[in-house]
């Protein structure tokens, strides 16, 4: 897939999923945008890639002038923005819906969904001016059932399921295209969390577990993600708006 001279936007760049996709768009000659909260990982990750020309932003996805910022900071550099991977997210405490806090709940619903919220609405301004695009949002398959301990996660990926499929029928005549990935367990910082969340003292066992119930028997690589995510994003997927692809390794069949 030959992404020469497309500009591609990616929040939560810094972290497990995000940097491998921004390594994969760049071997295929993306120019890049990169958001996260974590400015020095953003910078090693530029550093790596060796990029002659991209785009870091310290944001927080959670600020609608931050967002706002950084999107027009894209815009105004490469004068388009043809892929966005909504991508950044957090995992929450894990507890039990009766140990959960409301101000625990607000966290990773602010995060997960508004978060995708506000740089769909204000990406999708963008791409509907210059009536193209390609728009990527992280859901899970935690979106598609429920998940111990994890309930506000939960909601807030069902939730960027119905952000998906309305952003891609309100967009999809002027040639924007949105699509949501439901990955199941990937190998990040993100599993190593809830791995220790759930059983601090025995995290090991507790993965070795989790990957047992996978019919593939692992946790996906982040590399497997972004492949997906590179043919969402391309002129492969042309026709396809509105979807969520599950990547699980068999989990949910
Ligand atoms: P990760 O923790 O490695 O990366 C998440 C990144 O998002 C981090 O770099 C973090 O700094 C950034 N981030 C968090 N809050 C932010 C904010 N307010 N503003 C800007 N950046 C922020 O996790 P990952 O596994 O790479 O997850 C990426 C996405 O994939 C998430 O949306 C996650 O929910 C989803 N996902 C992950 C898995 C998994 O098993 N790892 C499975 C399904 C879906």
């Amino acid at each position: 897939m030959d992404f020469t001279g497309k500009v591609v936007l990616i929040t939560g760049a810094a972290g497990g999923i995000g940097k491998e996709t921004a390594r994969i768009f760049a071997r295929q000659g993306a120019k890049l945008a990169l958001v996260d909260l974590d400015t020095q990982e953003l910078e090693s990750l530029a550093k790596e890639l060796e990029l002659e020309d991209y785009l870091l932003h310290t944001a927080d996805v959670t600020r609608e002038e931050e967002v706002e910022q950084f999107v027009q900071e894209t815009k105004k550099k490469y004068g388009k923005i043809d892929v966005f991977f909504n991508n950044a997210g957090i995992e929450g405490k894990i507890a039990s819906i009766l140990e959960t806090s409301s101000a625990e709940f607000d966290k990773v619903l602010n995060v997960n969904l508004k978060g995708a919220f506000l740089g769909l609405k204000h990406v999708m301004a963008i791409m509907v001016e210059q009536r193209s695009g390609s728009i990527i949002n992280s859901a899970s398959i935690t979106g598609l059932r429920g998940a111990v301990g994890l309930a506000p996660y939960s909601a807030s990926k069902h939730a960027v399921l119905g952000l998906t499929k309305t952003a891609a029928l309100e967009s999809a005549k002027m040639g924007v295209r949105v699509n949501a990935i439901c990955p199941g367990y990937v190998d990040t910082r993100m599993m190593e969390a809830i791995e220790k969340g759930k059983a601090p003292m025995h995290a090991n066992i507790v993965r070795e577990q989790t990957e047992a119930k996978v019919p593939m028997n692992r946790y996906a690589r982040p590399d497997e993600i972004a492949d997906l995510v590179l043919f969402l994003a391309s002129d492969h997927a042309s026709f396809i708006t509105g979807s969520h692809y599950v990547i699980d390794g068999g989990l949910l069949s």
